[in-house]
């Protein structure tokens, strides 16, 4: 079964090519980003309660997201396929995440690390900003959710690259041509789109780059 995490910094593109690549793979894409924006919007007890860590651009408590990202894998059925981004995002919740999964069976099946330049990042999350008004992308918090990311995640990369399950690929310039390179390194392990037709045409047809 295809089980992919993605992982990119702020602005690298993980939601764009998330949304992409679970169609090509025909499964459905986990983004605990727009899980936690969506409980905002609706103003959910469980929203209101997370909604001052987004606006900081700060992380959620581990319980919270843990559990948001076992009830979307698990209710009303278990989903043994998926494309999932934004969790986990420290090595503390890759390793609850791996002991769970594990029980159910639900263990990655590659890793993609996009990788994209600090300058190219503030710029496509200040655009952005402009276009959506996303609370999270104003300059302070960018750089805040910058810092961030450097501090937590490295060690999260280096857990996947001892399993041998990651895989770099360059995630700057437009977004067709991010997603064919993230193709060929799963085509390279043996993971090959289910939509065919519609993976040879991903991304906006005007090779605008990404804005996530
Ligand atoms: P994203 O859309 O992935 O950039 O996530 C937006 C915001 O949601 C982050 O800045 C955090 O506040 C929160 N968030 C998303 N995923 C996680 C996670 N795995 N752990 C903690 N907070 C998270």
């Amino acid at each position: 079964m295809f089980r992919l995490l993605l992982i990119a910094p702020p602005g690298g593109g993980k939601g764009t090519q998330g949304h992409q690549l679970a169609v090509d793979y025909g499964v459905p894409h986990i983004s605990t980003g727009e899980l936690l924006r969506d409980h905002v919007a609706r103003s959910t007890s469980f929203g209101t309660r997370v909604k001052p860590y987004l606006d900081r651009g700060d992380l959620i408590p581990d319980d919270l997201v843990l559990g948001l990202v076992q009830d979307r894998l698990t209710k009303p059925v278990v989903l043994e396929g998926f494309v999932l981004e934004g969790f986990p995002r420290t090595l503390d919740q890759a390793l609850t995440g791996y002991a769970w999964a594990s029980e159910l069976g639900l263990t990655l099946s590659a890793v993609i690390h996009l990788t994209v330049s600090e300058g190219e990042l503030v710029r496509r999350l200040l655009e952005r900003g402009r276009l959506t008004g996303r609370s999270d992308d104003t300059e302070d918090t960018i750089r805040h959710r910058l810092a961030l990311y450097r501090r937590s995640t490295d060690p999260l990369l280096d857990f996947y690259r001892d399993r041998q399950i990651l895989v770099d690929v360059d995630g700057s310039g437009p977004i067709p041509e991010v997603t064919r390179r993230i193709r060929e390194a799963l085509a390279a392990k043996g993971l090959t789109p289910v939509n065919a037709g519609r993976a040879g045409r991903a991304g906006r047809s005007d090779g605008t780059t990404e804005s996530q």
